[in-house]
Order: structure tokens, then sequence, then C-alpha cells
């Protein structure tokens, strides 16, 4: 089943909010990323996919004057506060490398003269059962788990400030 695509002004600026403040971000902040909100059912795997990154085609780039697009599922928008949001979109900026020549500086497109960019990986890939079984055995899950109790205490803390409860949080 394929969805139909909208204009997401609320995630573009979004996606300028956090390239501004984020200084992992600083290779992206020369790049044109755009974003469009798919409407419709949009699962993969047997899940809701909340949204994506991609990088555009040749053409694509041509037509846009941009680099990349962030697609974020509309159905699943509606539903998430403006943090969740933030972290949704700071998740897909996650997947976008820039790749650097031999002095540091983004590789540019010979044609355009643009960045060019590249989709990188999650940090982490394992399955519940092996971590109930095995504990944190992986040093890539092990440095995951450390990054989730400083996000949690953080967002414990925001949560105090704003009189938020966070119905989901982990213990
Ligand atoms: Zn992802």
């Amino acid at each position: 089943m394929s969805g139909s695509y909208e204009q997401a002004d609320e995630v573009i600026m979004i996606i300028q909010r956090i390239l501004k403040s984020e200084n992992e971000f600083k290779d992206l902040k020369n790049c044109n990323i755009i974003a469009r909100f798919r409407t419709g059912n949009w699962n993969s795997k047997g899940r809701q996919v909340l949204g994506r990154a991609k990088v555009l085609t040749a053409l694509e780039r041509y037509e846009t004057k941009a680099e990349a697009v962030i697609i974020i599922n509309k159905n699943a928008w509606q539903f998430l506060d403006d943090r969740m949001k933030e972290a949704l979109v700071t998740h897909e900026l996650c997947h976008y490398l820039v790749p650097t020549d031999k002095h540091g500086s983004p590789k540019l497109n010979k044609n355009d003269k643009r960045p060019v960019l590249q989709i990188c990986g999650h940090d982490i890939e394992e399955f519940q059962l092996v971590v109930k079984k095995y504990g944190l055995w992986m040093t890539d899950t092990r440095e995951f788990f450390d990054a989730a109790r400083q996000g949690e205490q953080l967002s414990m803390e925001t949560s105090k400030e704003n009189n938020v409860v966070y119905l989901h949080m982990v213990n």
C-alpha cells in the first residue's frame, strides 16, 4: 500500500532548530534537508514505521535543490508530544553521514558542488531475549545502556520542571 506525501513545515522547523543547537550535527549544517509527511498506514516487517531518512537521487537533488529528505509518519506524529517529536527527528538526523576528504572538509558532488550524504545504520542491533538472558555482553549494548540511563535522568529532570508525568518511564 503506498501512502501520499504532504509538506511538513513543523518537521523542517524542528530540523533547523536541532541543527542550530546540536554540535554533533555540525557537518549537516551546510546541507539542505527537507521533510515530508507520509499519510496512510506505514508498516514494515510487522511494525509501524515512525519515520525514514532518505538521501536523494541525482534527479531528486536537481528537482528539489536539497540533498536529503526526512519522511515522517503523519498518523503517528499527532500522538507525539514535543519532546518525542524532537527525539524522532534527532533519530532520523543520526542516519546521515557526511563523508569528508583527507582535510576533514565535507566531500562535494562534482557536478553541483553540494555535499554528498550517506545513510548509516543504528548504533545497536540486538534482541530483548538476548539481553534478558545474557545481559550487556556486547560493548554496543553496554554503551547504549549507559546512554539510556543518562537520557532517562535528563528526561526525569525535564518532566519534574514541567510537571509532566511520563507513563512509560523505565525505572
Ligand atoms: Zn532509524
